[in-house]
């Protein structure tokens, strides 16, 4: 029997990428899976792609920086399927653009939604996992850019940054209940994001894979084999921001030909 059966799970930006492979790992370990997205349409197609697969899944739309939307979401998951045990704050997104002319709107849309929303998403869920009182485990999904600066990223970096003390505050005051908070700072994974940044982002692909110690890409999969162990729950860890990257932080020197 996995940790996950029987539980209930949200994991928001579901829809693809990431918190895609999240969802569809829980659903397959046994757990009931909301998925959430933007788009009502998104997200219940992600659903029934995990139903086809032979999991238990519903998709519901919610923007992340929303609070009310959120409110609703917390709501209809406990409608549905009577509680909530793990809480997954995946969605996020990012603007590259000059420190000097970041635009205002965008700081805020990137704040909102890669800082705030995961704030949102955990205190929804904290306070449901408090009612039901048989603790419960929250994932911050951070980023490598949380620990180290990026240039024409002020705002995915403040934020990701950000998530990694907010993921330590809150599992200190939640710790009494018995749920668990910790994040997990991807690397490098090939998703949408990176896709859509490859033109803006001033290096390419194969840039990423030399300056990356295992010289590629990480995969959605790996991080949902990492976000498992993370809300398991049986292991003693909370307040923690686990890093997969292939080695990337690890490493001082960034030309591939000087390790070996
Ligand atoms: P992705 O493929 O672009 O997927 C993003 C997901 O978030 C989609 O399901 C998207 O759905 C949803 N989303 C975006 N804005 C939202 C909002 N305001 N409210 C609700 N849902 C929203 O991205 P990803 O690469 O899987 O990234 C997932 C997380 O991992 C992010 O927090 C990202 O910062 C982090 N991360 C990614 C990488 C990487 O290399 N890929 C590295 C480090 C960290 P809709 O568009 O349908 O709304």
């Amino acid at each position: 029997m996995s940790a996950l059966d029987g539980k209930t799970a949200v994991v928001t930006g579901g829809s693809k990428g990431i918190g895609r492979a999240i969802a569809a790992s829980f659903a397959a370990q046994g757990a009931a899976v909301v998925v959430t997205s933007r788009s009502a349409d998104r997200a219940k197609d992600a659903a029934a792609e995990i139903q086809d697969e032979g999991g238990e899944a519903i998709g519901r739309a919610a923007d992340v920086a929303d609070y009310d939307a959120m409110e609703q979401l917390i709501a209809a998951t406990v409608t549905e399927y009577g509680r909530l045990d793990v809480m997954v704050n995946n969605a996020g997104m990012t603007v590259i653009e000059p420190a000097t002319t970041f635009d205002p709107d965008d700081w805020r849309r990137v704040i909102d939604v890669d800082l705030t929303g995961v704030f949102f998403g955990s205190q929804l869920a904290a306070r449901q996992m408090i009612d039901q009182g048989n603790g419960g485990a929250i994932l911050n999904i951070s980023s490598m850019m949380g620990k180290m600066g990026l240039a024409r990223r002020a705002a995915y970096c403040a934020a990701k940054g950000g998530v990694d003390n907010l993921t330590r505050t809150l599992a200190v005051e939640w710790a009494p209940y018995d749920i668990s908070v910790n994040a997990l700072a991807p690397g490098y994974i090939h998703t949408d994001i990176t896709d859509q940044t490859q033109d803006s982002a001033g290096y390419t692909e194969d840039d990423i894979r030399k300056r990356t110690p295992m010289e590629r890409f990480g995969t959605p999969e790996e991080m949902a084999e990492c976000a498992t162990f993370l809300v398991s729950g049986t292991n003693f860890v909370t307040g923690e921001v686990l890093t997969a990257d292939g080695g990337w932080t690890a490493d001082a020197w960034r030309y591939e030909e000087d390790r070996r």
